[in-house]
């Protein structure tokens, strides 16, 4: 593995003891770096290897169908790591408190885990470091180059971003390597003879009793690792062809519907990168067009959210979008829309009601319509403090790939001219960038989008 995945984050004396590989955000056993480093540390040192995972009391917005996503992909990943040799310990309660008391009770000498510059996720570890007295090493198992291997700095802009990270890919897009053989025996807690015991019995995962709590995810995201892969093929074959002109039509769409998985780790986007790479029978532009979404544009949401810690508010947008939305603010609304109206997909806007039902329906909404949606509910608040904010809690707790730096990103750029440039002033929008129902008609086909998700005539 590169070295600059991987970075010391609490500095503490080396000590005996397994390794823990406190898995957050990449739940995947395969072409996993963080698990490839926690294993490599492990055999370097003669010690077993763990993985522990803390289902959080409450997770932002994140509802059931979010648990029950991460639930039933983690049972097979648990599956897959079993027969590995590596043992899934599952934690319930406070992360930053639960980990700790882990590794206390394992007396474990080191642990791993995945980078994540979330909130949320910030908070787990800054309330797990003071607990811990040892080694502490964070690695970047989510981006094709390392997000502080690609830039340093809050990047303005994708054109300032994809110089960078093209010529850092041949560096970093490289194959992952087969696991070392672990030394804690498979499916017992018990060791083999001749390996460090576990100084205490792992908290092992009531599968059924999780799968009761938390029901089924929605059916049109079957979840776990198996079913990535299987999606991913679905798209090499039917969507990655038409990709660079048929991505932005949410009719008979090309895109590959992978952000759940991405976004729970259940899929290595560097995996999809080297399939995508590989698929020769493709146009190039299709698989150039698609590489830009996959890496480019999903590694600059990430960069946006590591070097703005007030990302999912008002004071991450730049100057000249904040100054133009104040100059407007007293603008005279077309609508001004109420929550349960925006909620239920009852707006007075066909296409916009029929995007929302397809999140309320699916879990997803379409990436053209993600941008559209947004910016009408800039339109239809009173200010873009609130509408930020009706976008953020509609986006985290109705899409399965919400809560992630995508979506922050992206509600940023729809509303608050994140990444964007100036375009020429209108009412409510200013210059930020404003979408029209007459410009999607142009197009795609809009009255068949609408009458498949609102079942009635655009
Ligand atoms: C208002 C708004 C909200 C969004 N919310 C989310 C969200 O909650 N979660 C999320 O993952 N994405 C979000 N996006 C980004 C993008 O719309 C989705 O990633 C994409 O539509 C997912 O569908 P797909 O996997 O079929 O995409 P594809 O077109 O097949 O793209 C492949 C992958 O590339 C990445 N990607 C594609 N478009 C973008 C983009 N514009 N920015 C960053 N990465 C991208 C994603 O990881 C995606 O899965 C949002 C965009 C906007 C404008």
């Amino acid at each position: 593995m590169h070295k600059a995945r991987a970075r010391l984050i609490h500095n503490r004396a080396q000590q005996p003891g397994p390794v823990v590989y406190w898995m957050h955000r990449e739940f995947r056993a395969r072409d996993n770096w963080s698990l490839a480093h926690a294993a490599e540390l492990a055999a370097e040192r003669g010690q077993p290897l763990c993985v522990a995972v803390c289902l959080a009391r409450g997770f932002g917005l994140a509802a059931p169908a979010h648990f029950a996503f991460l639930v039933h992909g983690l049972r097979e990943t648990a599956q897959e790591l079993a027969a590995l040799g590596i043992p899934l310990a599952l934690l319930r309660g406070e992360p930053g408190q639960e980990v700790p008391e882990l590794v206390r009770g394992l007396r474990a000498g080191l642990l791993v885990t995945d980078v994540d510059p979330t909130r949320i996720k910030r908070g787990w570890l800054a309330q797990a470091l003071p607990r811990l007295d040892i080694p502490v090493v964070e690695v970047d198992a989510r981006n094709c180059v390392p997000a502080r291997a690609a830039s340093d700095k809050r990047e303005y802009m994708a054109r300032t971003l994809r110089p960078k990270i093209h010529r850092l890919l041949p560096e970093y897009l490289d194959e992952f390597p087969p696991l070392p053989a672990p030394l804690s025996a498979p499916l017992s807690d018990r060791p083999r003879p001749g390996t460090p015991a576990w100084s205490a019995p792992l908290p092992r995962p009531d599968w059924d009793a999780l799968s009761a709590e938390f029901g089924q995810p929605p059916a049109s995201f079957p979840p776990g690792e198996a079913a990535a892969r299987a999606r991913l093929d679905v798209f090499l074959r039917q969507g990655l062809p038409r990709y660079a002109d048929a991505r932005n039509t949410p009719v008979d769409p090309a895109a590959s519907l992978l952000s759940p998985y991405l976004h729970f780790g259940q899929l290595s986007a560097q995996r999809v990168a080297l399939v995508v790479l590989k698929a020769k029978d493709v146009p190039p532009e299709a698989r150039e067009a698609f590489l830009e979404q996959l890496i480019v544009r999903r590694e600059l949401a990430e960069n946006f959210c590591l070097h703005t810690p007030d990302y999912d508010t008002p004071d991450a947008f730049p100057a000249w979008a904040a100054a133009t939305l104040d100059k407007h603010q007293a603008d005279t609304r077309p609508h001004l829309a109420g929550e349960a109206e925006l909620e239920a997909g009852d707006s007075p806007d066909p296409l916009w009601n029929a995007a929302q039902r397809q999140l309320l329906a699916t879990g997803h909404m379409h990436g053209y319509l993600r941008m559209y949606w947004a910016k009408q509910v800039l339109l239809w608040s009173p200010d873009a403090a609130t509408a930020l904010a009706r976008c953020l809690r509609l986006n985290d707790s109705l899409s399965l790939d919400g809560r992630d730096v995508n979506g922050y990103a992206g509600i940023a750029w729809s509303i608050g001219g994140v990444h964007d440039r100036p375009w020429p002033e209108r009412p409510v929008f200013g210059t930020v960038r404003s979408m029209t129902l007459s410009g999607a008609r142009r197009k795609f086909d809009v009255a068949a989008f609408v009458q498949k998700w609102s079942g009635k005539a655009d």
